[in-house]
């Protein structure tokens, strides 16, 4: 392999690098969205979420916080 090829093969690694890094955001900002809440209803439309404070969906027992509330970290 000459230098030249090396600094070619470097490119193409951080061109792809920065695109993997690109979908690697995406997906943890679409997972943190996912963890945030979800959208069941009970058949009469009602919210499935069930409890005080912390509420857990009765359908995924997903745990949702409340709107005003920030998850640490
Ligand atoms: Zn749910």
């Amino acid at each position: 392999m000459t230098q030249a090829e090396r600094l070619a093969r470097r490119e193409e690694l951080r061109a792809d690098i920065a695109k993997r890094e690109l979908e690697l955001e995406q997906m943890r900002a679409e997972e943190s969205r996912l963890l945030e809440g979800c959208e069941h209803l009970y058949s009469d439309g009602r919210g499935a979420a069930t409890g005080g404070r912390v509420k857990i969906c009765s359908i995924c027992g997903r745990l949702l916080k409340a709107r005003d509330e920030k998850l640490w970290g």
